[in-house]
């Protein structure tokens, strides 16, 4: 695969104006026409929309089989009828994300991933390893910000002595440290269950819906300790503090993977 190869940029294309958090809910439709699927609609927040050379779409082709109704299907961004619009977002700058649209778009019958009208079923289980990246690297993250934060905590000095010598700010660095510390353990736990080929539902949602909001509370209390300075951009705790945010809404928001937490608990 080139994509993994790293050769070529893909971009997964769930989410729609319309729906987001209801994946089910997309409207998106590609009709099979001889060899060829014909798809129209649009896609929203599609991360690598200037970027991907192909998207992993996800359309409606039997409007009537309900979650057997859907299919995975490659577009490549150069195909006719293929456009998009950028979208200005407050972080993650440093990649694009935009609004997709398709007109009459043809691509092969053969560009189907997977099995036909099992879309769905297949991108709730990509959807399990995507959510396994913010797991994996946002104990690390929140922790290099922390050792930052500590540095400037030691050497920046008011009223006579470093910040990190008050207590308040001593304690704000260790509770800071405490949840890092749990979050990697999340993590690791997931990891250790992925690689023995378990199935992590519970542990990366539960893990997912921990490690976003450890790293927007780390984020917060770092701006705080970091004073004026923290919320000017070349400070990493401003950039960590709009990037970080979008954790409890991107790739399932928060109270969809207590749901799925609920549902697998039978809550
Ligand atoms: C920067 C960025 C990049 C993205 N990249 C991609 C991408 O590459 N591909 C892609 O397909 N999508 C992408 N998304 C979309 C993202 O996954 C959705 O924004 C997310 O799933 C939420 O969907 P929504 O925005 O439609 O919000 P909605 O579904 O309208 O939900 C809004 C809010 O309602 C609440 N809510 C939702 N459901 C429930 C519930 N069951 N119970 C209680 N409260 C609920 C939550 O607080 C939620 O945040 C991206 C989004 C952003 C902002």
């Amino acid at each position: 695969m080139p994509a993994i190869r790293g050769e070529q940029v893909a971009a997964i294309a769930v989410t729609e104006p319309g729906a987001g958090s209801d994946v089910a809910g997309i409207k998106t439709r590609a009709v099979r026409d001889g060899d060829h699927w014909v798809i129209n609609g649009s896609k929203m927040f599609i991360t690598n929309t200037a970027n991907a050379d192909w998207l992993c779409l996800l359309a409606v082709t039997d409007p009537n089989a309900g979650y057997n109704g859907y299919t995975q299907i490659i577009v490549p961004t150069d195909t006719p009828g293929f456009s998009y619009r950028l979208l200005d977002k407050i972080g993650n700058r440093g990649s694009d994300t935009g609004l997709l649209f398709f007109d009459d778009v043809r691509v092969p019958v053969s560009n189907t991933i997977g099995d036909a009208n099992r879309g769905f079923q297949q991108q709730m289980n990509q959807f399990q390893d995507e959510r396994m990246v913010p797991v994996v690297t946002g104990p690390v993250s929140a922790r290099r910000l922390w050792e930052l934060t500590l540095e400037h905590a030691q050497q920046r000095v008011a009223f006579g002595k470093p910040l990190a010598k008050m207590q308040v700010n001593r304690f704000k660095l260790v509770e800071m440290m405490i949840q890092i510390t749990a979050a990697q353990e999340l993590a690791h736990r997931c990891i250790r269950k992925m690689v023995a080929g378990e199935d992590v539902t519970l542990d990366v949602s539960m893990a997912k819906v921990f490690i976003a909001n450890m790293k927007q509370y780390v984020a917060t209390t770092c701006v705080q300790l970091f004073g004026g300075s923290g919320y000017i951009w070349e400070n990493p705790a401003a950039r960590a503090y709009v990037d970080w945010r979008l954790g409890t809404i991107g790739g399932g928001a928060d109270e969809v993977m207590k749901e799925v937490v609920a549902r697998i608990l039978r809550i």
